[in-house]
């Protein structure tokens, strides 16, 4: 069965080290709507003109321009077999138009990383991000072994300009206000899965994967 994987949580949860991962376990795509707007906005793009202050001042791009470029993304061969979404949706319009969108066959799987307010900003704040390969490291938690080197390809380490302390706090409220109704929505369809993401980056991705193996549990069929 074809299937697309979301994973939903606040800022610094642990999204993007999860859905890297497993991603690669799976053999799905990994789609970072932040990273595909990232990529805009380095190539100097219309879209990446549009999304950049919304992404600097921590707001949501609006959900017309999101949508847009996500279903782009997901009609490209490398997603007939299925993906795994990481940062979409975001709101309640975005998971309606996914679910639209999603023809029958398609199981839908929701998999969120739970983990206190207080944690958060020091996480995302610490955070550096690999040029070349995209894995995260962190300032405290996770130090590559030489500064600004990549343990994992030896790529230059960069922060992102949002994950100051000031705009995650302005992306948490946003989480909170526009994103955790999803919690619901997706509770109410019995398409959701809760996982602890307070414990270590191992601990978590074995929860996820327990649950994502063909006996877990939760996810339903798209009628
Ligand atoms: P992320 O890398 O997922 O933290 O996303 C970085 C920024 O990109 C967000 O703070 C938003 O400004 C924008 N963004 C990414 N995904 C979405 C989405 N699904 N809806 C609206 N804005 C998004």
């Amino acid at each position: 069965m074809t299937s697309a994987v979301i994973m939903l949580g606040p800022p610094g949860a642990g999204k993007g080290t999860q859905a890297v991962r497993l991603a690669a376990e799976l053999g799905l795509p990994h789609i970072s709507t932040g990273d595909l707007f990232r990529e805009n906005l380095s190539n100097e793009t219309d879209l990446g003109k549009l999304a950049k202050t919304y992404m600097e001042a921590g707001k949501l791009v609006p959900d017309e321009v999101v949508i847009d470029m996500l279903f782009g993304r997901v009609a490209a061969d490398d997603c007939g077999g299925g993906y795994l979404l990481d940062g979409f949706p975001r709101t309640v319009a975005q998971a309606e138009a996914l679910s639209e969108r999603l023809s029958d066959g398609w199981t839908t799987r929701t998999l969120q990383l739970d983990v206190p307010d207080e944690a958060l900003v020091e996480r995302a704040s610490g955070r550096l991000l690999c040029k070349d390969c995209g894995n995260i490291h962190h300032e405290k938690y996770k130090a590559p072994a030489v500064d600004g080197v990549c343990d994992a390809c030896g790529g230059e380490l960069y922060k992102r300009t949002d994950d100051n302390a000031e705009t995650v706090m302005e992306r948490l409220a946003v989480y909170h206000n526009e994103t955790s109704p999803l919690i619901q929505y997706y509770g109410e369809r019995e398409m959701l899965d809760v996982v602890d993401g307070s414990r270590t980056p191992d601990e978590v991705f074995e929860d996820l994967r327990g649950l994502l193996s063909p006996s877990g549990t939760s996810g339903q069929e798209v009628s």
